[in-house]
């Protein structure tokens, strides 16, 4: 029997166009494809019509398929012989558990390769009009989780990660956005620091509040501000005013 295979995918960040190339040709040869909650659904529709669909999406709180199953299923469905991809949103090494499906697939003995996508942080950044850095504003970013494991302390260093670097992206931390926000400001941050949030970047739903560290919270909760979502704090967040205010319509416009 000829070897199967199995190729960690990134889906991008929600705009289904945003898919690079080869990505989509490897959902064109697909005999399964097992795809997340954060996949646009419209990409299955370029796989064939006899290829199985397999959903493993997790929303917050609810675990559809264990992270165990679904390795099983990558390698079992590979070691039959089929072509698997394993879609995911995004980019699959950022926070996607890319890292570790591909050790799973690779302990297994199965052929595999991880194609990149555009993660979110980028994607959605660039459709709400924030570069990431910015001449004279920002010359680093890092992006980082906002996830706290059941109440444990923040894997994140919020005391360092204030003062080293100009622009950081918040992933997962929309429900965490006062901890972030006190915690940023406990090591020092300006209470007037700009921050954005952007909620289903890069799609025809996406929303995106601004503020500063001093009043986002009430803002995104005004808004009813929802995963998935990203907190991007920083002076690049005032870039965006300047582009809206000069009122030219582009192809992706900023939303
Ligand atoms: N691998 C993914 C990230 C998975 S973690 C990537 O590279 O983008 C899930 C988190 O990603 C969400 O909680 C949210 O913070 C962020 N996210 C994913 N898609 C998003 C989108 N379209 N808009 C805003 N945030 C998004």
């Amino acid at each position: 029997m000829r070897p199967g295979s199995v190729a960690i995918v990134g889906a991008g960040p929600g705009d289904p166009e945003l898919i690079t190339i080869k990505a989509m040709l490897r959902i064109q040869e697909a005999d399964v494809i097992l795809y997340d909650r954060l996949v646009n659904e419209e990409l299955l529709n370029y796989a064939k019509i006899e290829a199985l669909r397999i959903y493993c999406g997790k929303s917050p709180g609810h675990h559809s398929m264990p992270q165990e199953t679904i390795e099983r299923l990558m390698i079992q469905y590979a070691a039959e012989g089929h072509k698997v991809v394993r879609l995911k949103g995004g980019d699959p090494f950022v926070f996607g558990r890319g890292g570790e499906e591909a050790l799973a697939v690779a302990e297994a003995g199965i052929p595999y390769e991880v194609i990149p996508g555009i993660t979110s942080a980028i994607g959605a950044a660039a459709s709400a009009g924030i570069p990431l850095t910015h001449r004279g504003l920002a010359a680093s970013f890092a992006i980082v989780t906002g996830s706290r494991c059941h109440d444990h302390a923040s894997p994140v260093r919020w005391d360092i990660l204030a003062h080293s670097v100009d622009t950081i992206v918040v992933y997962m931390g929309v429900s965490q956005l006062s901890h972030i926000r006190e915690q940023l400001l406990l090591h020092g941050k300006d209470i007037t620091t700009p921050v954005a949030l952007i909620e289903n970047g890069t799609t025809s739903r996406q929303r995106t509040v601004t503020g500063t560290l001093g009043n986002i919270d009430k803002l995104a909760a005004a808004m009813k501000i929802a995963n998935p979502a990203l907190i991007i704090v920083g002076e690049v967040v005032k870039v965006r005013e300047q582009l809206l205010s000069l009122e030219i319509t582009t192809r992706s416009q900023i939303g």
